[in-house]
């Protein structure tokens, strides 16, 4: 028993190194020297990525064999759909976001991108694919214009600097004396959460992948900045199969279809009008929001 709890805990330690990482995780393996937690089949071809359609299959995962996390999860999002899924701490939504990603393979069922199984692809092909913009982004101890340009190696100063405007950053960076060189991170200047989080939507726009997982933010942001990031994010998941993990109802709210995830089963699907009008699970968390004036906070207090 001993000897199982070892390698989860070692796993569950590098998950959340990982997960810091954010865009180019394959990257920090290399880094960290740890082997990958999943492995190319050996006939692994690269991800033909056609329209960008993802589908979930009777999906079922447990991280620890005794105890099962998602119990037969199917859904589908439609190239260039954004499926949010909401629910309690704990429910399984990220786990969701985990899987696409591929950081575990599902136990049974699979996920399919464009017909092909992720398993049976490469992984960087399947990274390559997705974008992420993580509920708590990681700057590295380098400039501003290094921490962005990590979105895409290779990209010019001038698609940079288009990523940057495009993620409402430029006033921002117009505003540090030193500009785009400013060092940031632990020892540079200390960006707030809707400054980090926008630093991982220009990420994705120069990465420009044709799927996006977005875990969102749960700490409160302004009211100022919450429009602003809301507008990002907007901007940067058009066009692309979007999976949203959804704090806020407002980003909810436009989604083309909303499941409400409770103890690893999909439990309600819909879009708002219509969850709205089964009067179930949504709509009691709409309005609860709502009466306690907190439409715009998180129905996932915990994470
Ligand atoms: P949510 O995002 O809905 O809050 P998660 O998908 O993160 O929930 O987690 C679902 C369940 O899986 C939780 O009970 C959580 O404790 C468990 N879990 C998450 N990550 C791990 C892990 N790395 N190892 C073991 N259990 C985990
Ligand atoms: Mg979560």
């Amino acid at each position: 028993l001993i000897q199982l709890f070892i390698p989860l805990n070692a796993l569950g330690f590098v998950y959340r190194e990982i997960r810091q990482a954010l865009v180019n995780v394959e990257r920090l393996f290399g880094l960290l020297n740890e082997p990958p937690l999943v492995t190319d089949a050996e006939d692994a071809e690269p991800l033909e990525v056609r329209k960008g359609e993802v589908r979930f299959e009777n999906v079922h995962f447990a991280y620890q064999a005794a105890r099962p996390i998602l119990h037969g999860v199917s859904f589908e999002i439609p190239a260039g759909h954004k499926v949010a899924v909401v629910g309690a701490s704990g429910a399984g939504k990220s786990t969701l976001a985990r899987l696409l990603f591929r950081f575990f393979d599902v136990d049974d069922g699979r996920i399919v991108i464009d017909g092909q199984d992720i398993r049976s692809v490469t992984q960087d092909s399947l990274r390559e694919a997705i974008g992420v913009v993580p509920q708590d982004t990681v700057l590295f101890n380098d400039t501003l214009y290094r921490n962005l340009a990590y979105g895409r190696p290779g990209a010019t100063e001038e698609e940079v600097h288009r990523a940057a405007k495009l993620a409402h950053l430029e006033q921002f960076i117009e505003s540090l004396p030193d500009g785009y060189q400013t060092p940031v991170g632990e020892r540079g200047l200390k960006l707030s959460g809707g400054e980090k989080q926008r630093v991982a939507i220009a990420r994705v726009f120069l990465k420009n992948p044709p799927i996006l997982i977005l875990d969102e933010a749960t700490s409160s942001l302004d009211t100022v900045s919450e429009q602003v990031i809301l507008e990002a994010l907007r901007e940067v998941s058009e066009q692309r199969t979007t999976l949203v993990i959804a704090h806020r109802l407002s980003t909810v709210q436009d989604a083309d279809t909303i499941l409400v995830m409770a103890d690893g089963r999909i439990v309600e699907r819909g879009d708002h009008q219509q969850l709205l009008a089964v009067d179930g699970r949504y709509a009691e968390l709409w309005n609860r929001q709502q009466k306690s004036g907190e439409a715009e906070s998180s129905p996932d207090q915990e994470d």
